[in-house]
């Protein structure tokens, strides 16, 4: 199937932006027994939904010279659950309907209602807006819903979920009753069927989910880090991929000033987007993103619903999200239609198995890698310095005298070096992850006596090498659960499936009130008191009784490991700005 059948008008802005075959999606709306009717389709964002809507409602758009038919009260109605995807819409349609002749009145929450009124006023063949805001003007009888042929409810079930049936249904009743409905909803709920029900006539259902898949194209990476190493896997993985677009997904909106601000020290070009941020702020950072001025997004969930950047080629979890779904759905921001993208889990060792379970839970294969090293970063960053620097470039005869005069005064080896230099000037440093470095120290501690440690209990815990148990993350764990400080544990031997440790006797009951109490449903790991060390145990820290454990640097106040903690990630040591290589 191609798009050669459609309005002439249609077809040609579609190839006009490069889009040659309909996704399945498109392809769907467009069979016949689809044509004039009531659709209810389950379609996931990225999927060229949009597009397919838009062109599921030519019929009642255009007439048969191709072009809008000429109308005061607006023939179209596209309600969308908040104002960016709103805004994406209206921009998806503009590109579409604008050869045709269309006006699109966008009427959104947060900006300007009476410049929205003029363009009601003025005549607009497709409106597209927020529940509320839409309602509004319906009341204030700025938007006049009579000669309405279509309804469009995109993202209903978000529509529902945010609270919005009560403005959905006033719309729809304003409406005449022999417009086309059309609902597009990325899950469907029961709440979803009963609107269908109610405002829908002999729907056609379509559904093709699965095989537009929102992780189609999507690798799932996941990295497992020291959680005092979080941010620090951010810049690398930032480093190494280089994407023209990434971003960054925060559990709150402190969490993304914090890493927007890290970022910026280290000189990344940066925008942050959440709660916080006013509507112009907003579309500002949006826009930085679209001209390439910003080429990261740290962002909240909610904040990010709905985005579309074309040019979004990594996602970054820097926190987990609640569920497999929102794991999914901040994950389809990228990998869109039939682009590829791939999404980077970063997670805190004592949270493996949890994550582990999610990703199985939906099906998700992770493959689980190291964090970027610096010198995998460097290596990529010389491909990509040749690549850009071999690239052909188009001179003048201004840049020629320049070369010539810097050919007179240097070899042409040092104007390549100064040339070189100067690129790699300006990108920020990878980070050294600090497991690399304690792994590397680990073999070289001696046992040594220590005080205290002559009467010591045993306790354990239930996580081991398997789940990357290591002392960096560890020791801070086995401090915060059970109130004592790092010089009050002894050895502590790693066994597969076990770590074990020593607490003096002395302190041993109160130890083991404290993790009993400090226990969470949020934290994975259980403490027991132990007979001694486990079978075949590798010395996390030390041979004998009493042996060092080569405690992190900068202690357990640093290394941050729970969920339930304000912070779940932290950074080390103070900000820094880019440094030349
Ligand atoms: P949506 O699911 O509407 O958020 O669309 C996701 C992205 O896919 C948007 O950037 C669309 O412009 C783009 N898109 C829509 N249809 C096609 C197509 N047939 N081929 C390639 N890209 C498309």
């Amino acid at each position: 199937m191609s798009f050669s059948d459609l309005p002439a008008l249609l077809a040609e802005a579609l190839a006009a932006r490069g889009y040659e075959a309909p996704t399945a999606v498109q392809a769907a709306v467009l069979e016949p027994e689809a044509a004039g009717r009531d659709l209810i389709v389950s379609a996931q964002t990225g999927s060229g939904k949009t597009v397919a809507f838009g062109l599921a409602i030519a019929g009642e758009m255009l007439g048969e010279d191709g072009r809008v038919v000429p109308t005061r009260e607006p023939h179209a109605l596209v309600i969308a659950p908040t104002r960016e995807l709103a805004l994406q819409v209206s921009r998806e349609l503009i590109w579409l309907y604008g050869p045709t002749g269309a006006r699109i009145a966008t009427c959104v929450g947060g900006m300007d209602a009476s410049k929205e009124r003029r363009q009601l006023n003025h005549g607009a063949h497709i409106v597209v807006g927020t529940p509320g805001r839409l309602r509004d003007h319906l009341e204030r009888g700025a938007l006049d819903l009579s000669n309405l042929r279509a309804a469009i409810l995109d993202e209903a079930d978000e529509m529902l979920d945010m609270g919005f049936r009560e403005d959905l249904e006033e719309i729809l009743n304003a409406s005449p009753n022999e417009r086309r409905t059309l609902l597009f909803s990325a899950t469907m709920p029961k709440p979803i069927v009963q609107l269908a029900k109610r405002y829908q006539k002999d729907a056609l259902r379509i559904s093709t989910v699965g095989e537009d898949r929102g992780h189609g194209d999507i690798a799932y990476q996941a990295v497992a880090v020291s959680p005092s190493d979080i941010e620090h896997a951010v810049i690398n993985l930032l480093r190494f991929h280089e994407a023209e677009t990434a971003i960054l997904f925060c559990a709150t909106r402190d969490n993304v000033r914090h890493l927007h601000a890290t970022l910026t020290e280290r000189g990344f070009s940066v925008v942050a987007l959440s709660g916080e941020h006013s509507q112009s702020e907003r579309n500002n950072a949006l826009q930085a993103l679209r001209d390439r001025r910003a080429r990261v997004c740290v962002a909240t969930d909610v904040a990010a619903r709905g985005i579309d950047l074309p040019s979004l080629s990594l996602v970054v979890h820097v926190e987990m999200p609640r569920d497999a779904e929102a794991l999914q759905h901040r994950s389809g921001r990228t990998g869109r239609a039939g682009k590829k993208g791939t999404a980077v889990l970063i997670v805190p060792y004592p949270r493996r198995r949890r994550v582990e379970m999610m990703l199985r839970g939906a099906r998700i294969n992770a493959e689980w890698i190291d964090v970027p090293t610096p010198e995998a970063i460097r290596a990529q960053d010389h491909e990509r310095l040749l690549a850009a620097l071999l690239a052909p470039i188009e001179t003048d005869e201004e840049d020629l005298a320049l070369a010539d005069r810097l050919l007179a005064e240097k070899t042409p080896q040092e104007i390549a070096a100064a040339l070189v230099h100067a690129h790699r000037a300006s990108m920020p440093q990878p980070e050294e992850i600090s497991d690399r470095a304690h792994s590397d120290r680990r073999e070289d501690r001696q046992p040594v006596h220590r005080e205290g440690f002559d009467d010591v209990a045993w306790f354990k815990m239930d996580i081991g090498r398997r789940q990357n148990a290591d002392p960096r993350w560890i020791l801070p764990l086995i401090c915060r659960r059970g109130g004592i400080t790092k010089n009050e544990v002894g050895a502590i031997r790693i066994g597969p499936n076990e770590t074990a440790f020593q607490v003096p006797r002395g302190l041993a009951s109160k130890f083991m009130t404290a993790v009993q109490r400090s226990a969470t449903e949020d934290d994975d790991v259980h403490f027991l008191p132990s007979d001694g060390p486990p079978q075949g145990g590798h010395g996390g820290g030390g041979g004998g009784q009493g042996g060092p454990r080569g405690a992190p640097r900068g202690g357990p106040n640093r290394a941050a490991a729970p969920r339930h903690q304000a912070k779940p990630y932290q950074r080390k040591g103070p900000p820094r700005g880019p440094r030349p290589q």
